[in-house]
């Protein structure tokens, strides 16, 4: 990925966002520099990598003094040639502010730490739930406790212990059992004395790299609680690790259309979960419109496959023109076989490059074209394009779980364990640098864990 394909928020513009209004919650003055963001998918160039982090550590020199940084990670980057992006970025900007600067970070639980971020930072917060749903309140915890050590004096610091285990998300959704209880626990922790913050981390398996690993880390200011914090949520997360099943009902592609076939109740939705991109697969694979179109199946809307050159005959058309269109495989041509078929443009988004999107209807099958990868986890993804999901027999979407919208109507929700980028069957990763042993790939071992405390604890 390159530069351009993050959206990137500078001054004043970052804290005008409706992601940053937390912060405006707080007594605080926020010097606003720099924040990037995009679809997750594939490995970061080093070179807007190396343009990010000097442009952030710029910016924040130029605002130098000051009491305490606030870092809105997400913490799975995967940067060519590097195994620790997070690791170097927030290790840099300790080195610039200096050790007395108080730095508090909030994480999406699918990031992956590090022994150098934890040695760099005081304080930590990760999202509580999965899908996310706490994105808010996980930045205002890790506000809140910035804001109250500058306020107070005091300095947190933090503990943590690896646990060697690393699934994916859909496995490890807070809406289900196991995770649903084990995170169920940290506000318990949170309450203890000595306690601030405690944290369970899912990790990001795709990446493949060495720091790749669930784990607890915990804020606090006496070791004795933080470690009775860290070995118990490590403990449990570990004891669970056999108990961590897919939410929805999953099978292969085809088992799932033939569910779909002897329906009666409507939507069914299905994800396409291998190319999934907001875990970052392609979404440019055809491979499902294939097996619809296969089967006959009417009144289908298939939903975001990202095909730059399809939306762009489907605007050199028209609204009501039909041609006959390549569909998919344009962004990773070895991951899927594209679709020839004749199309009708039944509508075309108001929206310039990048923002383009096509509705073309290929017999009783609607599918929704997308001029970049994006998602189409909400209700108003569709209604904007004069979809109602609701009213179809079957919604084909490229995600795992589902995000609260469409989890509302599925009737039912199934998961395809289709192939990608993203393969959801983790055992058949051909996994070359994550650390061993480790839980699905390894299950004959044990493990005790050992809570490390961060270089900074006194
Ligand atoms: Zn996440």
């Amino acid at each position: 990925m390159r530069a351009e394909d993050f959206r990137q928020l500078r001054g004043e513009a970052l804290l005008a966002h409706p992601e940053f209004a937390v912060l405006g919650g707080f007594a605080a003055e926020w010097v606003p520099t720099v924040h990037w963001r995009s679809v997750p998918g594939g490995p970061v160039a080093r070179e807007a990598y190396e343009g990010f982090k000097a442009e952030f550590l710029a910016r924040l020199a130029a605002a130098l003094p000051i009491d305490g940084l606030y870092l809105a990670m997400h913490g799975a980057a995967f940067v060519e040639g590097m195994n620790d992006a997070e690791g170097d970025f927030i290790a840099a900007a300790r080195a610039l502010v200096g050790p007395e600067c108080p730095i508090s970070a909030s994480y999406d639980l699918h990031g992956n730490v590090s022994q150098a971020v934890i040695d760099a930072l005081d304080m930590f917060a990760g999202y509580r739930t999965a899908p996310h749903i706490d994105v808010d309140e996980t930045k205002a915890r890790a506000c809140g406790m910035l804001v109250a050590a500058i306020a107070s004096g005091t300095r947190p610091f933090l503990a943590w212990a690896r646990v060697p285990v690393l699934l994916p998300g859909e496995r490890t959704s807070t809406v289900e059992e196991p995770a649903k209880g084990l995170y169920g626990r940290l506000a318990g922790w949170d309450a203890v004395a000595g306690v601030s913050d405690a944290n369970l981390m899912v990790g990001y398996v795709w990446a493949d790299e060495p720091r790749g690993t669930a784990c607890a880390v915990v804020t606090g200011t006496e070791r004795g609680a933080m470690a009775r914090a860290v070995g118990e949520l490590a403990g449990a997360y570990w004891e669970a690790r056999g108990d961590f099943r897919f939410g929805p009902v999953t099978a292969g592609l085809e088992e799932c259309l033939d569910i779909a076939a002897r329906c009666a109740t409507r939507p069914l939705v299905l994800s396409d979960s291998g190319d999934n991109p907001t875990a970052g697969g392609v979404a440019d694979s055809a491979a499902v419109l294939a097996a619809v179109l296969a089967r006959g199946f009417e009144g289908v809307i298939v939903a975001g496959i990202a095909d730059l050159p399809a939306v762009a005959a489907c605007y050199a058309a028209g609204v009501g023109a039909r041609l006959t269109l390549s569909i998919g495989a344009t962004l990773h041509p070895a991951g899927s076989v594209p679709v020839v078929a004749a199309a009708e443009v039944v509508d075309l988004a108001e929206a310039e490059g990048a923002e383009r999107q096509a509705v073309v209807r290929i017999g009783g099958v609607t599918v929704i074209l997308a001029a970049r990868r994006r998602p189409y986890y909400n209700r108003s993804d569709y209604t904007e394009l004069g979809i109602d999901p609701a009213e179809c027999r079957m919604l084909v979407v490229k995600l795992g779980y589902l995000m609260p919208d469409l989890a509302a109507i599925a009737n039912p929700a199934l998961m395809a364990l289709t192939t990608g980028v993203v393969d959801q069957d983790i055992p058949r990763l051909p996994v070359r640098h994550v650390t061993r042993p480790c839980f699905p790939w390894d299950t004959d071992f044990a493990y005790v864990p050992e809570v490390i405390f961060s270089a900074r604890a006194p």
